[in-house]
């Protein structure tokens, strides 16, 4: 998947690949430095594959740090609080402070709401009574529009942006710069992609699997065989 190609991601999301260096021969050659061997500027082996398999079983993972990511997220803010969490991206995100926030808000598919999970305190489960759920998001939508409304009527009474902002949910779109390391992009799509992670993450993290695997595929295929991200659609979970 060429720079710049984007899968949209939820209701009004996208993943977008800004960026990218390296690939499958990059990991190779950063573990061949351990024994002093010859760069190569050839495509992929056999042996290059058994390598790459070998340092991944082995958690021999340094060389996977060698390859690296921007993504343009655009995603709502409780993802975002989830995100950031992970300390290993570099993150740049548009601030509500320089400009109108105006990216709209996050609207559940009445499908994937569910009840609260009985077992798992963080998650969900099920898929909720579907009429009842199409009222409710309805009267989401209209609770954005009241606070739309709040944010544009303080702003025109002159409130700073840093104030006026006050008003808006977690459920606001934003965007940001994101850039990782495929280690830790890995890492991410194992905890991400998980069921036991929140459903609406879990959409950003396959994206991210799909917009890198035409880049690095044989890390990409080694990564899954060993671990098992979950990369179907599942049952939506959990949050945080
Ligand atoms: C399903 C799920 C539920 C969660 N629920 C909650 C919750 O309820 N409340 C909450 O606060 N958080 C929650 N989290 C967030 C979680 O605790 C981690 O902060 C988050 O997943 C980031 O993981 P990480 O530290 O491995 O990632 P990163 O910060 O990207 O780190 C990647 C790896 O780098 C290494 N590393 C990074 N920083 C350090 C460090 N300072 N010291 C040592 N090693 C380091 C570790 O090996 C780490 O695994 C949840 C996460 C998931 C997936």
């Amino acid at each position: 998947m060429p720079a710049n190609s984007e899968i949209p991601v939820l209701d009004k999301g996208y993943v977008r690949l800004v960026d990218s260096m390296g690939s499958d021969l990059s990991v190779v050659r950063a573990a061949r430095v351990s024994h002093d061997a010859a760069w190569r500027a050839g495509e992929d082996t056999g042996s290059d594959k058994r390598l790459i398999k070998y340092l991944w079983k082995n958690r021999h993972t340094s060389p996977f740090e060698h390859v690296t990511f921007t993504f343009e997220v655009k995603a709502p803010i409780f993802i975002f609080r989830q995100w950031h969490r992970h300390r290993t991206w570099s993150f740049n995100e548009v601030s509500a402070r320089y400009k109108e926030l105006d990216m709209g808000f996050f609207v559940p598919d009445p499908v994937n709401i569910g009840v609260q999970a009985l077992s798992n305190k963080q998650g969900r489960q099920g898929i909720g009574d579907i009429h009842e759920r199409n009222l409710q998001v309805q009267d989401l939508k209209d609770v954005y529009a009241s606070i739309e409304q709040v944010y544009k009527y303080l702003l025109d009474c002159g409130w700073p942006r840093e104030l006026a902002r006050t008003v808006l949910p977690v459920g606001s779109y934003s965007a940001m710069f994101a850039t990782v390391d495929l280690l830790n992009l890995f890492k991410f799509i194992e905890l991400r992609a998980d069921p036991h992670a929140q459903y609406e993450i879990q959409e950003y993290a396959r994206a991210l699997l799909k917009l890198v695997t035409p880049i690095v595929p044989v890390c990409t295929e080694v990564f899954l065989e060993t671990n098992n991200p979950n990369p179907k659609d599942s049952i939506p979970s959990s949050t945080s």
